[in-house]
């Protein structure tokens, strides 16, 4: 799909995206295969096949005709017509079918292409922001470390750094990345709280 972004603006924007994928593949251990496996994997479709196993599924749960459900060709074309993007954000990630109207059914005209991260969002709006806040959380890191890579940061400046207020939602993120920080040289800020100020 066409954008606005100029070519310049497009190439700088691709660069970053790889010194920053690069710098994370040093957490993750530099794998190739996982890397690429990751990727493919989070943008790859559903397939249709299952998909629709599951809505029928559900179309049954909810005591409404299956034939409602469209067939294998027509989810195809509903994710074909979204260039495979979700409506709400445009992200490709783990993206899914999600009814229009919850009222409804699984019919053609009730459903629309969304991210797992906005499905999520939509059926618990109180849940932990998945992905986005582990993206936030993951750039705040990579800044503090760029400004003293011997020390791994504090979860109180992770958390003025991503601009967020809660980091429960990548606890395990921030330990896994501590666990993996390829220096290993020092102590975590954490257990000594005078020196986060
Ligand atoms: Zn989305």
């Amino acid at each position: 799909m066409a954008t606005g972004k100029g070519r310049k603006e497009l190439i700088e924007m691709v660069s970053d995206c790889f010194a920053e994928l690069r710098d994370f593949l040093r957490f993750a251990g530099e794998n190739s295969d996982d890397a690429l496996r990751a990727v493919i994997s989070a943008i790859a479709p559903y397939q249709p096949g299952s998909l629709r196993q599951k809505l029928e599924g559900r179309q049954r749960a909810m005591g409404r005709s299956v034939c409602e459900v469209p067939t294998t060709h027509e989810l195809w074309a509903i994710f074909r017509a979204a260039d495979f993007r979700c409506s709400e954000c445009g992200s490709q990630l783990r993206i899914t079918l999600d009814r229009i109207d919850p009222k409804l059914g699984y019919e053609r005209t009730n459903l629309r292409v969304l991210c797992a991260d906005c499905n999520r969002q939509r059926s618990r709006p109180n849940s932990a922001p998945g992905s986005r806040l582990n993206l936030r959380v993951f750039r705040a890191v990579r800044e503090l470390l760029a400004g003293d890579p011997e020390t791994f940061p504090s979860d109180l400046e992770i958390k003025q750094v991503a601009g967020v207020s809660d980091l429960s939602g990548s606890y395990y993120l921030v330990r896994f990345l501590r666990h993996r920080w390829p220096s290993r040289v020092s102590t975590p800020r954490d257990a000594n709280p005078e020196a986060t100020g």
